[in-house]
């Protein structure tokens, strides 16, 4: 039987202005055509088994490939449309590298300061154990739905959660909501569920849950009275079961040790690598250079990924200081430098340990530029690129510095974030509303807002300037320009 010889028609459908309507929820695409890329060119994506299979200058003829029976490239979902993204820009899908989502938008029911002046880390925890009492699992699982619809919705398509192990009642309730919430999306969206074991979890509430589908092993050292011990036993339980480790790690500004060269020391002796992420690690940030490089070598030959979570951290640390309070993030610059893994989230989300949070990877690299001092593009690279490294998770469009354009020589996944052509500092502070978020090629959620703004008219009796007005001097005009 022939091959048809010609590419169909596919449907294309238009994004429209920002402003527009969302309207492409749903949609699996074929292409994205007209869109400009981070490095500023214009290009049309090709997407074909929920990857991006060529990229190409905007207009460009498409590349003859194997066309099915139905005349439609290989690869092509029946009745994916191509997206004409013309006055819109492409970026990487986000990742939330270190969620809490058993504790996510729970503030509601928190009294911060009851008790207490200083919501510091302690604090945090205390306020969290005396709620966990009254939360069953169709809570957590509620309010862990309705934090990851958020989540997708500015842009990430991948989280890796911790989730406690109650001291109290079912230690798995937490575990068994959020793997129910992670297998109701499985391939729509990436959700990792790391145990978080404190030194009280005996290892057979970790084991049933692994049993249970945990993916990912977890624990914190730092708040144990022996995290030596601590360490070794999780990292002995990886070894036993193959399964990846995230620990808390380092999470003080002020502690004599470092738990982070006790880990590095056991992964290289272990051989375990990329498989081992530490999170937080603030201690870091307060070191003084002498005592931090020989440190990050060590980490970096060890292959850890960090993950550093600056908006909870910046409002857990520094509660006692009287002046100069410390910033509360690991040391981001000296981490990159090293060629250390970055991976950047919020941790966090409207719960003890962080009454606020937008649940949006734009209010991150805002923070990682402001108060980490990294530049936008390291900013965007840890939110997207290096956070899918860490969480080990297939590669995306590169958003590295220098990248040349259409060079992405093997197929990438195409988990992807369309936003207003604007400028990119625009986007990365989170100034921009519309965004359209696509996992594999669909289209998960199309957000835009509508606004009504009129700034021209005021009351010709109010002067904007009294001093010129009795100078005689005129305001200036109406502003229509702003409307
Ligand atoms: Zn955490």
């Amino acid at each position: 039987m022939s091959q048809p010889t010609h590419v169909p028609v596919t449907r294309t459908v238009p994004l429209c202005a920002p402003g527009a309507a969302g309207h492409t929820a749903g949609l699996q695409v074929s292409a994205i055509r007209s869109v400009r890329l981070v490095d500023g060119t214009l290009a049309d994506l090709v997407v074909a088994g929920g990857q991006i299979t060529a990229v190409l200058p905007a207009g460009a003829p498409r590349p003859a490939g194997p066309l099915g029976a139905t005349g439609i490239p290989t690869g092509t979902a029946t009745g994916a449309v191509e997206l004409d993204a013309h006055g819109w820009r492409v970026i990487p899908a986000a990742s939330e590298p270190h969620a809490h989502l058993d504790k996510a938008l729970s503030g509601e029911r928190v009294d911060y300061f009851s008790g207490t002046t200083q919501n510091d880390l302690a604090a945090a925890i205390e306020q969290w154990r005396g709620l966990l009492a009254t939360i069953d699992e169709a809570d957590i699982r509620d309010r862990a739905t309705r934090a990851v619809e958020r989540y997708v919705s500015r842009g990430i398509t991948s989280i890796r959660t911790h989730v406690d192990f109650p001291l109290t009642g079912d230690p798995l309730r937490g575990l068994k909501a959020l793997t129910a919430v992670r297998d109701a999306l499985a391939g729509v969206m990436t959700i990792q569920v790391v145990g978080l074991a404190g030194q009280h979890t005996p290892d057979a509430v970790i084991e049933d849950a692994i049993s249970l589908g945990l993916d990912v092993i977890g624990g914190c050292p730092h708040i144990s009275e022996d995290p030596h011990r601590e360490t070794t036993r999780m990292l002995d339980l990886a070894e036993r079961t193959g399964l990846p480790v995230d620990l808390h790690t380092d999470e003080q500004t002020n502690a004599d040790e470092l738990d982070i060269v006790d880990l590095a020391h056991q992964v290289i002796a272990r051989d375990l690598g990329q498989l081992v992420t530490a999170s937080h690690c603030v201690r870091l940030g307060s070191l003084p250079p002498e005592r931090l490089h020989p440190v990050l070598d060590l980490v970096a030959r060890s292959g850890m990924g960090i993950v550093t979570l600056p908006i909870t951290n910046l409002y857990l640390q520094g509660w006692d200081a009287t002046h100069l309070a410390p910033r509360g993030l690991t040391a981001v610059r000296a981490i990159l430098d090293a060629g250390i893994p970055l991976a950047a989230g919020a941790d966090n989300l409207r719960d003890p340990f962080n009454p606020v949070g937008r649940a949006d990877p734009f209010e991150t690299t805002s923070l990682l530029i402001t108060a980490g001092h990294l530049t936008p593009v390291e900013a965007l690279a840890a939110v997207t690129t290096g956070a899918r490294t860490v969480l080990g998770l297939p590669a995306v469009l590169d958003v590295g510095p220098g990248r040349a354009p259409f060079a992405e020589a093997t197929p990438v996944a195409a988990d992807l974030i369309l936003v207003p052509d604007v400028d990119l500092g625009d986007v990365l502070a989170g100034a921009v509303d519309a965004r359209v978020v696509l996992h594999g090629g669909r289209v998960l959620a199309d957000t835009r807002t509508s606004r009504t703004l009129d700034l021209s008219q005021r009351s010709p009796s109010t002067p904007i300037h009294p001093a010129k007005a009795s100078a005689g001097i005129p305001d200036r005009p109406v502003l229509e320009h702003v409307r």
